[in-house]
C-alpha cells in the first residue's frame, strides 16, 4: 500500500491509465523509405497549423493586451518558420526515416546542448522559445494522430505527473458515480474516456487539479511521488480517495474490500440525490443556503440538479484557460449569459479572473517569479492590464441583466485596491451606460478574503462592499505559510488548524454584527466536519461543489443551533489540529454515523 494526500473522498477499483505529457518522448518509428514523403508532409501541416494558432494569438493579444505583451508570439512565428530549425527537423525524417515526433525531440536535444555550451544567460534563456515553439508542433501532432485508445471500455484511473487546469476540463469525462439518472455527475462520458479515479505525483488537496476532481465527483489522491515508475497502463489499482491509499495490483482480499466499500459509497450516493428537494434547514428550523462553485454552463445545469439554490463562485478564469486564443468581450457575455440562464433562480456571482499562480496562460508571458502565488496573480494581474480587464468587466455588467448577478473580486489585500476596483466599475457602467447598454441595477460587489491581512481588516472592506466570500484554499496557504499545491508542505495547509478557526471566528463575528452577508467558498465547504464548527460560529451561507450539495443537506438535517455553538466554542479553545480534528470527527460521526464513507479521513 502507498500513501499520498487525499484530495477527493470516495473509492474505485479499475486498471490503470497512464498519461502522457505532450512533451514526453515516445519510441521512435522507422518508416519505409515511401512513408518519409508523406511525413514531411505531416510535419508541414503542424507548422502550418501552429503558425495559425499563433497569428490569431497575435491578433488578440495585441488588440486586448497591447503591442509588447503580443512581441513574444511573434517572435515564436518567426521562429517557427526558421529555416534552420525546420531545414534540421525535415533532414532527420529524411535521413534517418524516423517518424516527425521523433525527429522534433532529437532536434530539441541538439539545441539543448549547444545552448547549455553557451556562457550567454540572455542567449540561454531564448532555449525556452525554442522548447515552446516544438511543444507547440508537438501538441499539434498529437492532435492529428487518433486519440489515445484505453485498453478496455472500462472507467480508468488516470496516473499522472500532474494535471494543469487547461488539460483537466478536457481530459475528465462525468463519472458514473451514482446510477440515478438525475446524479449530479452523470453526465455520457466521452468514448474513450471514463475516469474512475486519479492520481498524480504533484499537487495538494486544494490546488486546482483536486478540486476539479472533486467537483466532478472523482476519488483522487495527490502527491504521489514516483508512481508512474511503478505502475503501467493496464495494471489493476485500488484507490481510496478519502484515506490517501494506493494499492497497486491488490491481492484478491484487498480487492474484494475496496469493490465493497465502492458499492457502498456510490449506494450512499444514490441515496443521498433523493435530498436535492428538501430545504436545507437545520432540526430546529435554521435555513442554511447552499450554493454552487462552477466554472462552465454544465456545472450551472449541474448546481441545478443537485439542489442547489444559486451558484456562489462563478470562476471565470476557465474559459480562459480553455479558449485557444483569448476571449473577446462578446464571446465573454455568451458564455456569462449561458452560465446565468443555466443557473439555479439565475443567482450567480461571477468572479474576476483569477490566474496566475497555477493556472497560467501564455499571453501574460512567462512570468519567472520566485513565489508565483505570493506574486502577480489574481487581481493583482488583471489590474495591471486595465483595458483587458475592463474588458471582462463590461462583458460582466452586459451580462448581469440576464440575472441576479453579483460581482466578486478575488484575492484582494488592501482597502486602497477596493477604491481603485470599485472606480473601474463604475467607469465602465458609466461607459457602457454612454453607449446606450441597458444594464441591471448597480450590481452588488464583494471581495475574497483570502489574504490574512484583508480577513483582519474585514471591518474596514466591509464599510466598501455589499458583501464578502471567505476563500479558505487561499486563505490557509497564506496563513499557515505552505503553498496549496505542495504535497510537501500538505500536513499544514488543513482546515482544522487551530489559527484558522479562530480567524473564520473573528470573520463571522464581524460580517454577522454588521449584518453583511459572508459566504464560505473554499474546498471546507463542502466538508461535514468543518461546516460544523463554522455553524456554530454563525455561518449561514456555503458555496460548494455542486456533487457536495445533497451531503451538506444531510448533514444539515442533523444539526442544532445548540449543537452547533456547543463545538464552535470548545474547536476555538483548542491548541491543536489532532484534537480539533479528533474531535470534529467523533462529534460528526456522532450525528451521521455514515458520514465517513464521503469525507477525507484527513
Ligand atoms: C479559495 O481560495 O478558497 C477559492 C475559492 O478560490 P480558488 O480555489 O479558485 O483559488
Ligand atoms: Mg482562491
Amino acid at each position: 500500500m502507498k500513501k499520498g494526500v487525499p484530495v477527493s473522498p470516495g473509492v474505485a477499483v479499475a486498471r490503470a491509465f497512464c498519461v502522457d505529457e505532450v512533451l514526453a518522448r515516445r519510441e521512435a518509428a522507422h518508416l519505409e523509405v515511401a512513408a518519409v514523403t508523406g511525413e514531411i508532409q505531416r510535419f508541414e501541416d503542424a507548422v502550418s497549423a501552429a503558425a495559425g494558432e499563433l497569428d490569431a494569438i497575435v491578433e488578440r493579444v495585441a488588440g486586448q493586451l497591447g503591442e509588447e505583451e503580443a512581441a513574444i508570439f511573434r517572435a515564436h512565428r518567426l521562429l517557427l518558420r526558421d529555416p534552420a530549425l525546420v531545414g534540421k527537423v525535415k533532414s532527420i525524417i529524411l535521413h534517418r526515416q524516423v517518424d516527425a515526433g521523433t525527429a522534433l525531440h532529437d532536434t530539441l536535444e541538439e539545441y539543448t546542448a549547444l545552448f547549455a555550451r553557451i556562457p550567454d544567460e540572455y542567449l540561454q534563456e531564448r532555449m525556452a522559445d525554442i522548447r515552446d515553439v516544438i511543444g507547440r508542433i508537438l501538441a499539434q501532432l498529437a492532435l492529428r494522430d487518433r486519440p489515445p485508445v484505453l485498453p478496455t471500455t472500462e472507467p480508468v484511473i488516470l496516473v499522472a505527473p500532474e494535471i494543469l487546469p487547461s488539460q483537466a476540463l478536457s481530459l475528465m469525462a462525468r463519472p458514473s458515480r451514482c446510477k440515478s439518472p438525475e446524479c449530479p455527475g452523470k453526465e455520457p462520458a466521452p468514448a474513450s474516456m471514463q475516469v474512475a479515479g486519479i492520481i498524480t505525483e504533484a499537487g495538494g488537496a486544494t490546488g486546482h487539479a483536486a478540486i476539479l476532481a472533486r467537483s466532478l465527483g472523482i476519488p483522487a489522491v495527490s502527491g504521489m511521488r514516483g508512481i508512474l515508475r511503478e505502475v503501467r497502463t493496464g495494471d489493476l489499482i485500488a484507490l481510496d480517495g478519502r484515506e490517501g491509499h494506493v494499492y497497486l495490483n491488490p491481492g484478491p482480499e484487498v480487492e474484494a474490500a475496496y469493490r465493497k466499500l465502492q458499492r457502498e459509497y456510490v449506494a450512499l450516493c444514490d441515496s443521498l440525490i433523493e435530498n436535492r428537494d428538501l430545504e436545507p434547514v437545520t432540526r430546529d428550523g435554521e435555513r442554511i443556503e447552499l450554493l454552487a462553485n462552477v466554472n462552465s454552463p454544465a456545472d450551472a445545469a449541474m448546481a441545478v440538479r443537485a439542489g442547489a439554490s444559486g451558484v456562489g463562485l462563478y470562476r471565470t478564469e476557465y474559459l480562459f484557460l480553455t479558449h485557444p486564443t483569448v476571449p473577446c468581450e462578446d464571446e465573454q457575455l455568451s458564455a456569462y449569459r449561458e452560465v446565468i440562464e443555466a443557473a439555479p433562480n439565475h443567482r450567480v456571482t461571477i468572479r474576476t479572473l483569477d490566474l496566475g499562480g497555477d493556472k497560467q496562460v501564455p499571453y501574460f508571458g512567462h512570468q519567472r517569479e520566485a513565489n508565483p502565488f505570493m506574486g502577480w496573480r489574481s487581481i493583482r494581474l488583471s489590474t495591471a492590464y486595465p483595458d483587458f480587464f475592463r474588458t471582462q468587466l463590461r462583458a460582466i455588467l452586459r451580462a448581469s441583466r440576464f440575472g441576479q448577478v453579483s460581482l466578486l473580486f478575488p484575492m484582494v489585500s488592501t482597502l486602497e485596491e477596493v477604491h481603485r476596483l470599485k472606480r473601474m466599475v463604475q467607469r465602465t457602467r458609466r461607459e457602457l451606460q454612454r453607449e446606450g447598454e441597458v444594464l441591471a441595477r448597480p450590481i452588488p460587489l464583494g471581495v475574497m478574503l483570502e489574504v490574512p491581512a484583508a480577513a483582519l481588516c474585514v471591518n474596514d472592506l466591509l464599510g466598501e462592499v455589499d458583501f464578502v466570500s471567505i476563500g479558505s484554499n487561499d486563505l490557509i496557504q497564506y496563513l499557515m505559510a505552505a503553498d496549496r499545491d505542495n504535497p510537501k508542505v500538505a500536513h499544514l495547509c488543513e482546515p482544522f488548524s487551530p489559527a484558522l478557526m479562530r480567524l473564520l471566528s473573528q470573520i463571522l463575528k464581524t460580517c454577522n454584527a454588521r449584518n453583511k452577508p459572508v459566504t464560505l467558498c473554499g474546498e471546507m465547504a463542502g466538508r461535514p466536519r468543518c461546516f460544523l464548527p463554522l455553524f456554530g460560529m454563525g455561518l449561514r451561507r456555503l458555496s460548494m461543489s455542486p456533487a457536495f450539495v445533497p451531503s451538506m443537506k444531510e448533514m444539515i438535517h442533523r444539526l442544532t443551533v445548540e449543537v452547533g455553538r456547543e463545538v464552535a466554542e470548545r474547536v476555538v479553545q483548542m491548541s491543536t489540529v489532532g484534537e480539533i480534528r479528533g474531535y470534529l470527527t467523533r462529534k460528526v460521526k456522532q450525528l451521521w454515523p455514515d458520514v465517513s464513507l464521503l469525507d477525507m479521513t484527513r
